[in-house]
């Protein structure tokens, strides 16, 4: 069973992932796996290159403030750099999931509902989080500004559209009631895994 976790930069989704973690359920992070991708593949690397000029690269390690400059705003370019990465990650996590020996696993993914990919789960936890919450924490973790927090949470969905399409909802506000809930689903889950 593979189960998607989801929610808006800043929501937690990190965070909760291992909370999940903790009650022994395997765990990908198909960000981290899309970076580590980009660095160590040969043919990526050589497609990135091409798509975005050798600035894609600096001493042979991925350029992420120069990618992600380019890609910003521009839907065409960002849909042909995920069709370079995207189907490397399909393959890396369905190689990764044939190892697994937990009861289910779950895959973080920034988008889910945005890319229309919410087919590939059983189930889908979203994180959210009160607004302002959110753009501090990213503030204080990335070491932003307010505007360029606000800019990323306008270009995803609204909280209110995710959730009317998830299985499950996990408020994160406050870290412990935020856990008590993610600990509630993961027994659903095991309980599901039995029917
Ligand atoms: P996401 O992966 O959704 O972008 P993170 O899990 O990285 O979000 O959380 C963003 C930042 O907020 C991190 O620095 C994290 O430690 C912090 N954080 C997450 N949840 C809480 C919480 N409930 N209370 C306080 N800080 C939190």
């Amino acid at each position: 069973m593979v189960v998607g976790l989801t929610g808006g930069i800043g929501s937690g989704k990190s965070t909760i992932l291992e909370c999940f973690k903790s009650f022994g359920v395997a765990v990908y992070i198909a960000d981290d796996e899309a970076k580590a991708l980009m660095n160590r593949s040969k043919v990526i690397k050589r497609k990135l290159i091409q798509l975005f000029g050798d600035d894609a690269y600096e001493d042979g390690e991925l350029n992420r403030p120069y990618l992600a400059s380019k890609i910003f705003n521009n839907k065409s370019l960002l849909s042909k750099m995920n069709a370079i990465v995207h189907p490397k990650v399909a393959a890396h996590f369905k190689h990764w999931l044939k190892k697994q020996k937990s009861a289910y696993v779950i895959k973080e993914v920034a988008i889910i509902f945005e890319n229309n990919l919410q087919d590939q789960y059983d189930y889908i936890i979203t994180v959210v989080a009160d607004e302002d919450l959110r753009i501090e924490r990213v503030m204080h973790r990335d070491h932003t500004s307010i505007e360029k927090v606000k800019a990323i949470i306008k270009n995803q969905w609204s909280d209110a559209e995710k959730i009317k399409q998830s299985d499950f909802v996990i408020t994160n506000n406050d870290l412990q009631e935020a856990k008590k809930q993610a600990y509630k689903i993961h027994n659903v889950l095991l309980k599901k895994l039995k029917q």
